[in-house]
Parts: structure tokens; sequence; C-alpha cells
């Protein structure tokens, strides 16, 4: 009985590179899903064919990676990464390896993979697990191939990829996996900003968010904290967040408790898009700060920053033990009041025609919006007109 499904574009591909003389396997993470019985992501193949052989033998294919080995096949529906088996060189930067060589053997591919879950492969319903992936699997540990030292001095962003790995799946990091991860964290700051920031998003935004926090006391966000590891926890689980609130929350605890200086100066270190970067350094300052208290106060914020700032600053401030905030926000909206210049009714057109111009009609508009924020009863246009002292339309 085989407890997995593989597409048949899948298989189809498999089959070609088998009749050209070339044993294929699945291998890397889709094996590792298959067998906790979640459906893989994408599919990753391998064998000995080299990548130009790939490419003549599949029309529909790319070199994605050719440096690397890796080709993209196209096949019916779908597609998968081959990538020939190889080996790794030297690494001297902590980052990638100076050279790749081809090799003609599958337990040496694996070999170089990161951890045991992630080097197995699969042929025709039969595993290849030469380093007790399986094992790992089932015990829920995440152990690296070969000493784990030498793995993360080659590739600093194993490091990340375990928590995230152990976060994604609910599994722990084996102790000796761990305790060089505490030795080898400085490794870390030799890494790309954008790199580190997609791991430690893939983390946040994960099912398993709080081994943000694991990863921190490890060592992995070296010196952009001011004092040492390891951190308070906060009284919540990251996971009672929505995703996009999770980076400004771990941000606005790690800055109440002292170990950053300001959510934004925490946040640009990972150089996020400037959008989001505002939006979550603002709304965790006001949070920190504290949120307001009236529903008349939250009313002017939500008219100046808008609805997406004024959720979020409410949920950090609810993840900090501000209670109340939510419930304010829900009843505004739900109250339909007018909230913006659009919602008034008169409109700057209006206004035009009874004489307003440029600056006057802004101004005029800016007043009675002040006004209806207090006053929601008032948002009629006889009665802003009266109040501007002006004749009904
Ligand atoms: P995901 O489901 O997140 O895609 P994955 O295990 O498929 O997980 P990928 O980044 O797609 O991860 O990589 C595919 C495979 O390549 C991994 O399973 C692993 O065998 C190998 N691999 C990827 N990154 C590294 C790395 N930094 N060091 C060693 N092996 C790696
Ligand atoms: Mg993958």
């Amino acid at each position: 009985m085989e407890p997995w499904h593989i597409p048949a574009y899948i298989a189809a591909i498999c089959a070609r590179l088998e009749q050209s003389g070339h044993p294929a396997y699945l291998v890397g993470g889709c094996v590792r899903d298959l067998f906790l019985g979640r459906r893989p992501r994408d599919w990753d193949l391998a064998s000995a064919a080299a990548p130009e052989e790939v490419l003549s033998l599949f029309p529909r294919s790319e070199a994605t990676g050719l440096h690397h080995g890796t080709v993209t096949v196209h096949w019916g529906p779908g597609k998968a990464e081959h990538t020939t088996f190889r080996r790794e060189g030297a690494y001297s930067d902590h980052r990638r390896p100076d050279q790749v060589a081809f090799v003609e053997d599958l337990e040496t591919d694996l070999a170089r993979r990161d951890f045991t879950i992630n080097a197995m492969a699969l042929r025709a319903g039969v595993v290849a697990d030469p380093f007790g992936g399986l094992r790992d699997l089932e015990c829920g540990l995440i152990r690296t191939v070969g000493e784990a030292e030498r793995r993360f001095s080659e590739d600093a962003l194993r490091m990340f990829r375990a928590y995230r790995f152990a976060g994604r799946f609910g599994f722990s990091l084996q102790m000796e996996t761990e305790a060089a991860i505490y030795r080898c964290a400085p490794w870390a700051g030799a890494l790309a900003q954008e790199r580190v920031y997609a791991e430690l998003s893939g983390i946040l935004e994960g099912p398993g968010p709080d081994c943000f926090w694991d990863a921190a006391d490890a060592g992995l966000l070296g010196a952009r904290l001011q004092a040492a590891p390891p951190l308070p926890r906060p009284g919540r689980s990251l996971r009672s967040l929505p995703r996009r609130c999770r980076w400004p929350a771990a941000a606005a605890w790690l800055a109440r408790q002292g170990y950053v200086q300001s959510p934004e100066a925490f946040l640009r270190g990972f150089r996020p898009p400037e959008r989001l970067c505002r939006l979550w350094s603002e709304s965790a300052a006001l949070a920190l700060a504290g949120v307001p208290e009236t529903e008349l106060e939250w009313k002017r914020h939500i008219s100046q920053k808008g609805w997406d700032a004024a959720w979020t600053s409410a949920r950090l401030a609810a993840f900090l033990g501000q209670a109340g905030a939510l419930a304010a926000l829900r009843r505004i909206r739900r109250s339909g009041d007018c909230l913006f210049p659009r919602e008034l009714a008169l409109s700057g057109g209006d206004l035009a025609a009874c004489g307003l111009q440029g600056a006057e009609i802004r101004t005029a508009l800016d007043r009675l919006l002040d006004h209806v924020l207090a006053c929601p009863e008032d948002n009629d246009r006889n009665v802003l007109l009266a109040l501007l002292g002006l004749e009904k339309l």
C-alpha cells in the first residue's frame, strides 16, 4: 500500500528519465511531506543526468540554476525541479559553496542536504534513507545530516531553517543540533538581510511562530539585540495574532523589554517593503505608547491613518496586555459612522456649487469631518450646510 499520492505528471517525468537510463528519485521536502501525509508544495527530482541532458530530454524545460545543476521541467499541467546529483565544495563565507561538482551516486547527494528529514529519496515506492530521516520524522526531531557545527559553518542559513521546520511541523531540535546553533549563531551575521528576513518571516507567518523566540534565544538575532538573550516571553502566543501582525508584535515586545531601541529601528534592519515597514513601525509605536482610550480618539485615529493601521495597533495592544481596544474598534465598525471625507453627506462638489473654492473647500470638509466624528447624527446635508452658515442646496 502506498500512503502517498504522486501526480501523473511527476511519474511521467521520472519515467522519461528512467527510459534514458537514469534512475530518477523524488528528493528532499516532497519526500518528507509525503511521509507526513501532507501535500508537497513543490516537487524536487534528482538523478545523475547532466543538466544539458535533462534540457534536451524535455522540450519544455528551462535552465533555472544551471551552475548548481537545476533545470525546471514542465510537463502537462505541472512542473518539477530536477537537480543533478552533486557534492558541494568548500564553503569560505558561511553562505554558499565555492564550487559544486556533479556526482554519480544518490547517497553523496543526500549527504549534502541540511536535515535528516530533508535527506530522503523515493523511487518506485522504495525509500532511500541513509541518515535516519524516517526515524526523526517519527520522533519529531530536526537533526543535521552529519556534524552540526560543520554544517552550520558551511551555510549559516541552515540555523534559521532549523527553527522554520520546527515551527512548521511542531518538531523539536535535536539537542546537539540546537547546542551547535548556540555556538555558531555569530555566523548568521555573514548572511544577506533579505535571506534572513525571508526565513524569519517563514517562522513568524507559519503555524509555530513562537519558534521566533527560540531562534532569538539561540543568538540568531545577534547584534540586533542590545542585551544578551534569553528573552522574557510574552504572556500570549504570537499564534493568537493574524500573520500580518506578527513582525510588529515581535518588534514591539522586544522594544518593551528593552532589547531593541525602537520597533522601527529593529524592523528597518531587515529591510522589509517600505509600506509594511511604515505600517508596522507606526502601529507598534502606538501600541507601546498606549492606544486611544475613547471611541472618539479611535475615530480620529482611523480617520487619519486608516482601518488597517488601527486594527494592527489594536491587535498589538491586546498582545501587550492592553485590553479593550479591539472591542472599541468593532463597535465603531458596526456603527457605520462617518470616518472619512468621502462619507460626509456633503461633497466637495456640493461646496463648490455653493461658491466655495480650492483651499476653502478642504478647510470646510475638515471642519465638518471633525464635527461629525464627535456627532455622527449630524451627518446630514442640511445640518452640515447650516453648520457652515450656507443656504440649503
Ligand atoms: P519547503 O516545503 O519549504 O519548500 P523544502 O525542504 O522543499 O521545504 P527547499 O528550500 O525547497 O526546502 O529545498 C529543497 C531541498 O533542498 C531541501 O529539502 C533540502 O534537502 C535541500 N536544501 C535546501 N536548502 C538547503 C540548504 N541551505 N542546505 C542544505 N540543503 C538544502
Ligand atoms: Mg521545496
